[in-house]
C-alpha cells in the first residue's frame, strides 16, 4: 500500500463521547481503506510525529493484511469507567458493559474521590472484580499508601495499572509494596523507545498491549513473546474500526488470563460501526465503517486536511 491509496480512501470523523475521557469529549480519528480492509489511524492531536509513526504503521497493517493466527472468537472484556464523581453516569455506564465481570477504574487524582468511584462502582457491579489504571501519576511514596489505603476499604482488587511513571519507580515500588495487589505496566511499554530493550522483571507482573501505539499486531506479538507476562489488550480509544484490530490482537495471543479493554466503544455516543457486547464478551468481527456515520460525523475539511499532513510526515518517519 502507498501513501496515495491511504489518502485517496482517507475519512476522517469526529465521534462525540457520552463521558468525558482523557480530558476529551469528542474523538477525532482517520481511517483508510486497503485491499484487506479499513484501518484506523488516530493517534491523540497532541502526540508527535515519532509516536504518531506506530500508529500508522498498524493502520496500514489492518487495511493490508488478511491472516492473523486466531486462537478465539469471542474476547472478555472489562467496562472501563472514566474518571467522574458523578453516580448516575458510573451506573449508566455499568449498564452499558452488559455481563462485564471486570471493571477498570481511572484513577490517580484525588484518593478521596478515587475511593468513592470505586465505592459506586461495587454497589452497581458487587460481583465485579476491579482494577485500577492511575497512568502513572504517583510518586512511589504515594502509590505506596493510596493502594493500601484503597486494598483496606475496598478490599483485594485485581491490578493496579502504572501506579507510577518510570520503569525505576516500578522496580522501587514493587519492592516495598506489603498488600497482595499485582501491578500493570502501560505507559512503560507503550512510551518506552525500544520495548523489546527494557527488562520488566521485578516491575510489572502483567503488561498492557495496545495495537496502534505498539505499531501493529505482528509487532505487539513479539513484545508478548519476549516479555513473557500474562497480558491485557487495551484500546486507545478507538472507534469500532480500529477496535477490530485490537481484537484481532487478542484472538491472536496464544495465552489470554485477563479480560481486555477493548469495550470503549460504550463511551462514544455513536460509533462507526457495532461491536455487541454480551455475556461480558465481544465476539470477533472484522469492522467495515458505516458510510452513514462516517458521513453524519464528517469531520470538516480544514481538519481532513490536517490528517493528510499528518500522515504524510509520519509516513515520511517510517521511511
Ligand atoms: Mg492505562
Amino acid at each position: 500500500m502507498d501513501l496515495n491509496q491511504i489518502l485517496e480512501t482517507l475519512r476522517v470523523a469526529q465521534l462525540p463521547m457520552r463521558s468525558k475521557f482523557r480530558g476529551i469529549t469528542t474523538r477525532e480519528v482517520a481511517l483508510f481503506e486497503g485491499p484487506a480492509g479499513w484501518g484506523e489511524f488516530s493517534p491523540f492531536l497532541e502526540y508527535d510525529d515519532i509516536e504518531s509513526a506506530n500508529w500508522l504503521k498498524s493502520a496500514v497493517e489492518a487495511a493490508t493484511v488478511y491472516n492473523f493466527p486466531s486462537f478465539r472468537s469471542s474476547i472478555k472484556i472489562n467496562g472501563t469507567i472514566p474518571a467522574t464523581d458523578s453516580a448516575e453516569e458510573i451506573e449508566r455506564l455499568i449498564v452499558s458493559y452488559p455481563g462485564a465481570e471486570v471493571f477498570k477504574v481511572k484513577v490517580g487524582t484525588n484518593t478521596d474521590s478515587d475511593l468513592a468511584r470505586l465505592k459506586l462502582v461495587k454497589k452497581f457491579a458487587p460481583a465485579a472484580k476491579l482494577r485500577i489504571d492511575v497512568n502513572g501519576s504517583w510518586s512511589v511514596d504515594e502509590a505506596l499508601q493510596n493502594i493500601e489505603r484503597i486494598y483496606s476499604e475496598i478490599g483485594e482488587f485485581e491490578y493496579v495499572e502504572q501506579p507510577v511513571s518510570d520503569l525505576d519507580s516500578l522496580k522501587r515500588l514493587k519492592e516495598r509494596l506489603k498488600v497482595n495487589v499485582k501491578i500493570a505496566g502501560d505507559e512503560v511499554i507503550r512510551k518506552a523507545s525500544d520495548p523489546f530493550s527494557m527488562n520488566l522483571d521485578g516491575a510489572v507482573d502483567i503488561l498492557m498491549l495496545k495495537v496502534a501505539p505498539l505499531a501493529g499486531i505482528k509487532r505487539s506479538l513479539a513484545i508478548a513473546e519476549h516479555h513473557n507476562l500474562p497480558m491485557v489488550v487495551s484500546s486507545a480509544l478507538e472507534s469500532a474500526v480500529g477496535m477490530s484490530h485490537g481484537l484481532r490482537l487478542a484472538a491472536a495471543l496464544p495465552k489470554l488470563d485477563y479480560a481486555c479493554g477493548l469495550a470503549t466503544g460504550s463511551l462514544f455516543t455513536s460509533d462507526l460501526a457495532t461491536h455487541e457486547i454480551r455475556d461480558g464478551a465481544i465476539s470477533l468481527t472484522s469492522q467495515t465503517p458505516n458510510l452513514e456515520a462516517l458521513a453524519r460525523f464528517a469531520a470538516p475539511p480544514e481538519r481532513l486536511e490536517w490528517w493528510r499532513e499528518r500522515i504524510k510526515r509520519c509516513w515520511e518517519v517510517l521511511g
